[in-house]
C-alpha cells in the first residue's frame, strides 16, 4: 500500500497549488474563490524512491452545520481518515486565524502524524513572522512556498520521517 497524505487548511491557503506542485499535475482547481474546491482530490507524487497518493481536502470548517461548509468538513473528515500524514497548511502572510485553531484542535484529538506547514513564505524571515503558528499546539512549523517551489522537499523529508518504518528490503531504483 502506498502511503497516504492528506493536505488539510482554511480555504485560500494554498492547498490546491501544493498539490498541484507535489504531483506535478494540474489536477486540483486552484482558485482565486475561497470555497470554490468542494472535492476531494486524488493524485500520485513520488519522492526521492517513495511512492505515494496526496490528497486535496478542499476546505474545511470543522464546525459547519449546514451546506456546502458542511460538505467540505465531511469531505476533509474522510480524506483525514484516509491519510497516513496529514498535511495542515497555513497561511504565513495572514497569520493564525480562528479557523486554524478549530482545525487544530481536530487535528490534535487525532492522533495522526500531523505537519504544519506555512505556505506563501517566499522571502520571509522564518523565526520571526512564523513563532506565532506555534501556539496550534503542533509543534515545529515548516515553511514552503508552493507556488514557488520553496521548502516542498524538506516537507516530504519530514512526511516520510513520521510514517511507520516500512520494510526497505526490495532494491532501491538504479
Ligand atoms: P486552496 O483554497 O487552499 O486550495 O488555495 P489555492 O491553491 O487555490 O490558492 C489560493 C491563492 O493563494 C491563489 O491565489 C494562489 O495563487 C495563492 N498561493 C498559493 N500558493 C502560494 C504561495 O506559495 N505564495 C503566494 N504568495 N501565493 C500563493
Ligand atoms: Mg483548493
Amino acid at each position: 500500500m502506498m502511503p497516504v497524505l492528506a493536505l488539510v487548511g482554511r480555504p485560500n491557503v494554498g492547498k490546491s497549488t501544493l498539490f498541484n506542485r507535489l504531483t506535478k499535475s494540474r489536477d486540483a482547481i486552484v482558485a482565486d474563490y475561497a470555497g470554490l474546491t468542494r472535492d476531494r482530490h486524488y493524485g500520485n507524487a513520488k519522492h526521492g524512491r517513495h511512492e505515494f497518493i496526496v490528497i486535496d481536502a478542499g476546505g474545511f470548517e470543522p464546525d459547519a452545520t449546514s451546506g456546502i461548509f458542511k460538505e467540505m468538513a465531511k469531505q476533509t473528515r474522510q480524506a483525514v481518515a484516509e491519510a497516513d500524514v496529514v498535511v495542515f497548511v497555513v497561511d504565513a502572510r495572514e497569520g493564525v486565524s480562528a479557523q486554524d485553531h478549530d482545525i487544530a484542535g481536530y487535528l490534535r484529538k487525532l492522533g495522526k502524524p500531523c505537519l504544519l506547514v506555512a505556505n506563501k513564505a517566499e522571502g520571509m524571515k522564518e523565526g520571526v513572522q512564523l513563532g506565532e503558528f506555534f501556539e496550534l499546539g503542533l509543534g515545529d512549523v515548516l515553511p514552503v512556498s508552493a507556488a514557488h517551489g520553496q521548502g516542498t522537499h524538506a516537507l516530504l523529508d519530514r512526511a516520510f520521517e513520521s510514517l511507520p518504518v516500512r520494510d526497505e528490503s526490495e532494491p532501491a531504483e538504479a
